[in-house]
């Protein structure tokens, strides 16, 4: 049986006081339940937002990491630096960290490993651009993002990891995948991961639907078995909205 997971992903917004007060809110609203529900706010929050929630069953999220544990990485945070603040889980390889960032598969690779060995649950996020969907390249893409991301991580190390399909053209445009492509995109990659791993892992392994997620179509994104929850960038700035998203089952 796999947990759901509704992960919301602040990006570069909110300050101290909008993101305590968001944090209340949703706490407030959200008790441990069958969902596991994780905040990634900006790193200078996470003391404090961390501390908001130290007693709620809300855990805390980092938006990146270096691979690194310490040097001259100047700007940079390493994992042990996020483990002191609390920090469960990591996004990696997020489409604008990719994009804007110019981060590789293989530098997405050595967080992955690094976030396992610091036990930080890694949440992998793949996907393609519009061009390569209406190309016909979807698969092609994300078997290349999934192969390269995780060389070398053992069976036993990818059972943690989470990953998220985001694609690309869906990500803060307001279109969202069609549930029937959203169920087939990750069926094939739950797919990619028996291939690689076998069936007991990629059984195991959580896959989220990420891209333009809001109250009103997590239900139908949700139908498919394969999908395991969300990660939600501007609906999770707003604390109905994402409170929303998290009860939608109920
Ligand atoms: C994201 O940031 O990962 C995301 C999916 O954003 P949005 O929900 O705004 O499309």
């Amino acid at each position: 049986m796999r947990i759901p997971l509704i992960a919301g992903n602040w990006k570069m917004n909110m300050n101290h006081e909008s993101g305590k007060d968001l944090v209340r809110k949703i706490s407030n609203k959200v008790s441990a339940s069958d969902t596991e529900v994780v905040v990634c706010c900006p790193f200078p929050m996470l003391l404090e937002i961390g501390k908001c929630l130290s007693d709620s069953s809300i855990m805390l999220g980092a938006q990146n990491m270096h691979w690194e544990n310490s040097g001259a990485f100047t700007g940079e945070i390493s994992a042990d630096m996020l483990l002191e603040l609390g920090v469960k889980y990591v996004i990696i390889g997020h489409s604008e960290r990719r994009q804007i960032f110019l981060e590789t598969n293989h530098m997405i690779n050595l967080k992955v490993k690094k976030a396992l060995e610091r036990q930080i649950v890694p949440i992998l996020c793949v996907g393609e651009l519009l061009n390569e969907r209406e190309t016909q390249q979807t698969e092609r893409v994300l078997r290349d993002q999934l192969e390269n991301s995780l060389v070398n991580i053992t069976t036993q190390e990818a059972s943690k990891i989470v990953i998220a399909y985001e694609p690309v053209w869906a990500i803060g445009t307001g279109k969202t995948a069609t549930p029937e492509q959203a169920a087939e995109t990750i069926g094939f990659i739950r797919g990619w991961l028996k291939e690689k791993y076998g069936e007991t892992l990629s059984e195991k392994v959580r896959i989220l639907y990420g891209g333009s997620v809001k109250p009103d179509n997590i239900s139908e994104i949700m139908e498919s078995p394969n999908i395991d929850g969300a990660l939600v960038g501007g609906a999770s700035l707003n604390d109905e909205d994402f409170i929303n998203i998290i009860h939608f089952q109920h």
